[in-house]
């Protein structure tokens, strides 16, 4: 196997990042491929929560005392950080769980305007039979199941994109989809299965012209290249802090301020209103109205070091690194029989992961043995059953990268793969 000692992010050799992590402490060297399920963190991101914990903790929003002012500061300052990676306002950024949550804030609020709730700016969220939300075959669970939902409760109907036997589905495909009774598109910019980088701009156009609105699942592509959701034209996006050096429990739903500050929040109670009657309440603008209960003020401060982390490094060149390790994987992959390649061809664009399917083996046996080989990958539908099915295979295995993965880990991977293929009798000879 190759050193790759010159092997660099940024400017950063990768062996010097690696010393940030530390997960990679320990000399134990397994290779962790599993970052697009949830990523390592950094001590200075895990220092910054600790900091908040042990010396500015108080209420954000609540009360008068100078601790509440500092920390409402820190929490709010937290957000303006984030979102300016995005290519957000800060107005633009409302704090969720997780990508999950985020994408169920729009669709159950878009439950709710049609449900005849959020007033008279609220109605162009309404949906009912007749209107369509296009959706495609490739979506993660959580970009798909909130849209099921809101179709049965609301009349609407669900239009797939099909994917081609790459599970790419293409542009054209996504022209013919939307039409005059599409009300919302909702897609993945990256594809946590195939790596498929989809042409966000393009497809925004398309819904504008319209008038549907566009919501982007941006968990696999914020961590890992440079957005800038106010330049690519989506009304709303929604992303996971623990996928980018984050910590868990915080997420984000980037929203257009005027789409927010119209749309009914979907959880409603303390923090979020301006009058409350026994009867009713009103609620402020975003993004306070969607911050009900006491918040993740911790995880906030911490995703916000996160962003700095990445931002010193820079993300086009995070995006390179990536990138190259997915092709260290195909090019290690391409004289390899028997080894199904999911997601575009070698040569076109892709993010840093790589899923494939093995002949005659089980993703769950090649997962057991990988393992065992020190190589953590993630194997099953990865939350894509639909994907899977239009595949015509139940589940796969992924290698994924992030950062800190060097290229000798791609190499491992590849290395591993064959070795399983060999061990579960299903390697012929390759002729040279
Ligand atoms: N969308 C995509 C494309 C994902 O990869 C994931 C995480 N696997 C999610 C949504 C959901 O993210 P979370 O579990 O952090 O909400």
């Amino acid at each position: 196997m190759l050193p790759h000692a010159h092997e660099t992010v940024g400017g950063r050799p990768v062996t010097d990042i690696r010393r940030d992590f530390p997960a990679f402490d320990a000399p134990a060297e397994r290779a962790y491929l599993d970052s697009a399920a949830t990523s390592q963190r950094p001590r200075r991101v895990l220092d910054a929560e600790r900091d908040y914990l042990e010396h500015h903790l108080a209420a954000v929003h609540r009360g008068t005392s100078a601790a509440v002012g500092e920390s409402t500061s820190r929490f709010e300052e937290a957000r303006d950080d984030v979102a300016r990676f995005v290519g957000a306002g800060d107005r633009e950024l409302v704090w969720a769980e997780n990508a999950t949550d985020a994408l169920n804030i729009v669709a159950l609020g878009m439950a709710d305007a049609s449900a005849g709730l959020g007033g008279h700016e609220a109605t162009r969220f309404a949906l009912g039979p007749g209107d369509e939300i296009v959706i495609t075959e490739a979506e993660h669970h959580a970009n798909l199941i909130p849209w099921q939902r809101l179709a049965a409760r609301t009349g609407a109907r669900l239009v797939p994109v099909r994917v081609d036997e790459r599970g790419v589905w293409s542009l054209d495909a996504m022209a013919d989809a939307i039409t005059d009774r599409t009300r919302v598109v909702a897609f993945a910019e990256v594809s946590n299965v195939t790596g498929f980088i989809a042409p966000v701009a393009e497809v925004a156009e398309l819904a504008h012209r319209r008038n549907a609105l566009v919501v982007l699942d941006a968990c696999q592509s914020v961590p890992h290249r440079q957005v800038d959701f106010g330049a690519q034209g989506v009304d709303f996006a929604a992303f996971s802090g623990h996928k980018m050096l984050g910590p868990n429990g915080i997420g984000a739903l980037f929203g257009r301020a005027e789409l927010l500050d119209a749309l009914p929040p979907a959880r409603t109670g303390g923090s979020t209103i301006t009058v409350v009657t026994l009867e009713s309440a009103e609620f402020l603008p975003s993004p306070h109205r969607f911050e009900a209960g006491t918040q993740p003020v911790s995880q906030v401060v911490a995703l916000a070091e996160a962003v700095r982390y990445l931002d010193e490094i820079g993300m086009t060149a995070v995006a390179e690194h990536e990138q190259a390790f997915a092709e260290r994987v195909l090019d290690g992959l391409a004289a390899v029989p028997g080894v199904r390649v999911l997601g575009p061809s070698r040569g076109e664009a892709r993010a840093g992961l790589v899923s494939v399917a093995v002949d005659g083996v089980h993703a769950h046996d090649i997962g057991q043995f990988l393992d065992d080989a020190g190589v953590d990958v993630r194997t099953g539908h990865h939350c894509a059953q639909p994907l899977h099915r239009a595949l015509g295979i139940t589940s796969s295995t992924r290698a994924s990268s992030h950062v800190y993965t060097s290229l000798d880990e791609a190499d491992r991977f590849v290395a591993a793969l064959m070795d399983a293929r060999r061990f579960f009798g299903v390697a012929e000879e390759v002729s040279v």
